[in-house]
C-alpha cells in the first residue's frame, strides 16, 4: 500500500505567487505561513506569466487563481467592499459572486467593467475542450503510452526544491487543469490503490508491466477500483483539488515502488516511451 506521504503544497504556481507577492493580504492569510514565505522566494519561470495590475493602483484588476471578491476589495481598498465590487462588475462576473475566474478583468473604482476581448472560456467549456483534447491524447502513440491529460500547462515541475515538501523537492509534475477534467492511465496496468491518500487527496496508483507505478493525485474521484486492469488511455478518474493543494490540478508521479519516496522523473519516463509533455 502507498505510504501516506507528506507531500505538501504541490502547487504554488506563478499565478498564485504573483497574487501573494502583490500584497493581497487576504491571499496570504488564506495560506499557511510556509507557503507565504516560499512564495516570496525566487522561482523559475515555469508557468506562463499573466499580466496583473494588482501591484499598481490601477483602475482594473486581472483575476488570478485563488482570488475572491472580498480579497480583491480589501487589497485594493474598494469603497463599499466586495458588494460594490460585485455590483460594478456583475456583467463580467455573472450571477454568482463566488465564481470569479482567472483572467477576468474587474474595474476597481466604479466604472462599468469592459469585457476582455479574449475572456477565458467558462469552466464548463474548458473542461469540455480538455476532454476533447484528452480523448485525442488518449489515442495510442503506438508505444503503448499516452498523456495523463490533454494539453495542459505545467505548473510545478519535477524535483523543484523547496521546504514545502517533506522530501525536500516536488515528487511529481503538476498539470494545470480545472476540476472535472478526465484523467487517463498513461499505459495499461493494474490498479493498486484508489481513494484517499493523505496529502495526495484522492489518488489512483497503477502498476505497469515494466514494474513502474504511476500516480494520479488530487482527484475529485477515482473511476476505478483496486485490482482492476486498465488499458492505455482509459479514463481512471476525474481531476480535482483534494488533499493538500492551493488550487485544482493533476499531480502526476512515477515510482519504482508503490511507496512514497521512490519517485523518478515523470517527464523523462513518458519521453522514454515516446510521449512528450
Ligand atoms: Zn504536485
Amino acid at each position: 500500500m502507498p505510504a501516506k506521504g507528506q507531500h505538501r503544497k504541490p502547487r504554488l504556481n506563478r499565478l498564485t505567487r504573483v497574487c501573494i507577492a502583490a500584497g493581497t493580504g487576504g491571499a496570504a492569510l488564506a495560506l499557511p505561513l510556509a507557503a507565504a514565505t516560499h512564495a516570496s522566494a525566487a522561482e523559475p519561470a515555469t508557468a506562463p506569466a499573466v499580466a496583473t495590475t494588482a501591484a499598481a493602483k490601477a483602475e482594473t484588476y486581472t483575476v488570478v487563481h485563488g482570488d475572491t471578491l472580498s480579497k480583491i476589495a480589501t487589497a485594493h481598498h474598494v469603497k463599499g467592499g466586495w458588494h460594490q465590487l460585485y455590483k460594478d462588475n456583475k456583467k463580467v462576473i455573472g450571477s454568482n459572486p463566488n465564481l470569479i475566474r482567472p483572467g477576468e478583468r474587474l474595474t476597481l473604482n466604479g466604472h462599468t467593467a469592459v469585457k476582455p476581448a479574449a475572456k477565458p472560456a467558462p469552466k464548463k467549456a474548458v473542461a469540455k475542450t480538455t476532454a476533447t483534447t484528452a480523448k485525442k491524447a488518449a489515442a495510442s502513440t503506438g508505444t503503448g503510452y499516452t498523456k495523463p491529460v490533454g494539453d495542459a500547462a505545467i505548473g510545478t515541475p519535477y524535483h523543484q526544491a523547496g521546504s514545502n515538501w517533506s522530501s525536500g523537492y516536488h515528487t511529481g509534475v503538476d498539470f494545470l487543469v480545472w476540476s472535472g477534467t478526465p484523467v487517463h492511465s498513461v499505459a495499461a496496468g493494474t490498479v493498486v490503490h484508489a481513494g484517499a491518500d493523505g496529502a495526495y487527496g484522492n489518488d489512483v496508483i497503477i502498476k505497469h508491466a515494466d514494474g513502474k507505478y504511476t500516480l494520479y493525485g488530487h482527484l475529485t474521484r477515482p473511476l476505478v477500483s483496486v485490482g482492476q486492469t486498465v488499458t492505455e488511455g482509459q479514463e481512471i478518474g476525474i481531476s480535482g483539488a483534494t488533499g493538500n493543494v492551493t488550487g485544482p490540478h493533476l499531480h502526476f508521479e512515477v515510482r519504482t515502488t508503490p511507496n512514497y519516496g521512490s519517485d523518478i522523473d515523470p517527464v523523462a519516463y513518458l519521453a522514454s516511451h515516446g510521449v512528450s509533455i
